[in-house]
């Protein structure tokens, strides 16, 4: 069972109506698509989070040759011979976006070919529908006043959709932040909400905005403070009451360990694309429970990326466990992405605010070949 051929797709698509947040605007989206094709012709496919055409020749030059020929079965040896292989110059960045998007290549060709899930392969789901949380009401170019009325609309939206949960932006500017807080509060008294700066403030500036969103009872601050200082991350939650969330610009299990020993996290949000595959996640989230911490994918991306964390929360334990369980949430970006909308032929069903744990061999989620021109920038492709 040799790997004979890896293909990159790198993928985009113009958005209609740029949308931003606390670091900048998007007015497109662009992804690294990974297609590792063994021996009688089964297939994988994983995708990678970062600058898709950077990624694309980690992929493409360094990673494919040494992968081709080799057994595919193995999906911690291949990780293994990846990460010595990269490791004096690259133990992490976009090196390791390639290294992802090719594990999650492996567990869905290693899934298909055992005609089992990626969840099964995980150890088995525990649920069969994972709850999300709508990720979405990020900023517009419109006047902060019509801005915060578009946002809290948005948000009162997906409530009407079955969301129990959802997440907004924080970090344009202090006194907006604090307006479309407590603005979005006042519209849904009873939705569970998030609030995310990515990493836009200083200490003080957290401070203020955290005891905003602790007086609002939101459920968790995402990102605070900047991932290069986390030893502020302790000091904040000395000060705060509500959960403090991190961790997505973080990668392998080296760097989770030092993020949780740092202390002040409570949630740890590893991108599947991005932080090593699903192989360094499982590894991830067993040091996250040894440390009482619990651990939930950051998504961002496409189908494939969205089952990934689909299987992997369907695997999830809660920290600490108890017979009615706490809810450890998907996150579902709703920002525009024809990428993610209309790229496959086969999605993660979500509906109500839940997504339903494909069933399908492998990760469960089909690209339409036929469609995937229409999308192409470029693509690799080396083989035996
Ligand atoms: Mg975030």
């Amino acid at each position: 069972m040799k790997i004979e051929c890896i293909r990159t797709h790198h993928i985009r698509c113009h958005l209609k109506t740029p949308f931003g947040f606390s670091q900048w605007f998007y007015d497109q989206r662009n992804v690294l698509l990974v297609q590792i094709i063994g021996e009688g012709g089964i297939e994988g496919w994983g995708e990678c989070y970062g600058p898709a055409d950077v990624v694309q020749a980690c992929v493409e030059k360094f990673y494919a040759p040494r992968l081709l020929g080799q057994t595919f079965q193995g999906t911690d040896s291949l990780w293994q011979l990846m990460w010595r292989a990269s490791l004096d110059f690259a133990r992490g960045g976009v090196m390791m976006s390639a290294m992802s998007g090719i594990d999650m290549a492996l567990w869905d060709l290693n899934g298909k070919r055992l005609g089992v899930s990626v969840s099964e392969l995980m150890g088995g789901r525990q649920r069969d529908r994972v709850p999300c949380y709508a990720t979405g009401m990020y900023y517009l170019d419109q006047p902060e006043e019509q801005l915060l009325e578009t946002l809290v609309a948005e948000g009162v939206q997906y409530a009407e959709q079955g969301y129990r949960a959802m997440k907004i932006k924080v970090g344009k500017n202090l006194p907006f932040d604090e307006a479309f807080c407590r603005a979005l509060r006042e519209a849904l008294p009873a939705t569970t909400l998030m609030a995310d700066s990515n990493h836009a403030f200083d200490f003080p500036e957290a401070v203020r905005i955290g005891r905003v969103l602790d007086e609002l009872s939101y459920h968790w601050f995402e990102e605070p403070l900047s991932p290069e200082h986390e030893h502020l991350y302790a000091r904040l939650q000395e000060k705060l009451d509500l959960a403090i969330a991190g961790g997505e610009c973080e990668q392998t299990r080296f760097g989770y360990q030092r993020f949780i020993a740092a202390g002040g996290v409570h949630l740890i949000q590893p991108d599947l694309a991005y932080c090593g595959g699903p192989s360094e996640a499982l590894k991830i989230r067993a040091i996250a429970s040894a440390n009482g911490v619990n651990c939930i994918p950051h998504v961002w991306g496409t189908q494939l990326n969205l089952a990934a964390a689909t299987h992997f929360l369907a695997t999830a334990y809660p920290e600490p466990g108890r017979a009615e369980e706490k809810n450890l949430l998907l996150e579902y970006d709703r920002t525009e992405n024809p990428l993610r909308d209309e790229l496959y032929s086969v999605c993660v069903d979500v509906n109500g605010g839940d997504a339903y744990v494909p069933e399908a061999p492998g990760l469960g989620v089909t690209v339409n070949p036929d469609l995937l021109p229409e999308f192409v920038v470029t693509q690799t492709e080396c083989r035996i």
